[in-house]
């Protein structure tokens, strides 16, 4: 979903109040696809502070369904859009880019808003997703959630395997 930025850059002191919709279902980066299981149109509010220096403001909620670090169950996360930037259109885009934290969701005189969630999900990456925070996992051997009962596997202690699995689980979300 674009914005047409060329009208508010025209006139000075202009602001421009939009209810925009999410249209994105799911959520696709090099972590995987994830379904989007909630979304609120966005509140963005654009306002030429004057010197062509835009004030980009936008709020809203996405949530994403993450699989569980343990079980692997799918955990409703919620993530909250609050963004505040003000960005200088005089620059190239290169410059701008360079400047202000990657700033890939202005093209032009457009502004696009998925990829400015998109980033903004990205920020926010919970550094582990828990469906609970005692969750059993599942069992190594067998598979079984252990949520729901043990399993008939043997007790032993934790399987290093299985710590393999999750360390791999963490490195992948660091990238
Ligand atoms: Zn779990
Ligand atoms: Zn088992």
């Amino acid at each position: 979903m674009l914005i047409d930025l060329s009208d508010i850059l025209s006139v000075d002191g202009k602001t421009k109040e939009l209810k925009m919709p999410v249209s994105m279902d799911s959520f696709e980066s090099k972590l995987g696809s994830f379904p989007v299981v909630e979304k609120q149109p966005l509140d963005v509010v654009i306002t030429n502070t004057g010197k062509k220096v835009l004030r980009i403001e936008v709020k809203g909620k996405v949530s994403l369904a993450l699989p569980c670090d343990r079980c692997l169950k799918d955990v409703a996360t919620e993530f909250e859009i609050d963004l505040e930037k003000e960005v200088d259109m005089k620059t190239s885009e290169e410059d701008r880019i360079k400047d202000l934290d990657e700033i890939n969701y202005i093209t032009g005189c457009s502004l696009d808003i998925e990829q400015l969630v998109h980033n903004e999900i990205l920020i926010h990456w919970p550094m582990r997703v828990l469906c609970k925070e005692d969750c059993k996992g599942i069992c190594s051997h067998c598979g079984k959630d252990l949520n729901e009962g043990p399993c008939s596997c043997e007790q032993e202690s934790p399987d290093p395997r299985m710590a393999a699995i999750r360390d791999i689980f963490s490195k992948f979300k660091e990238v």
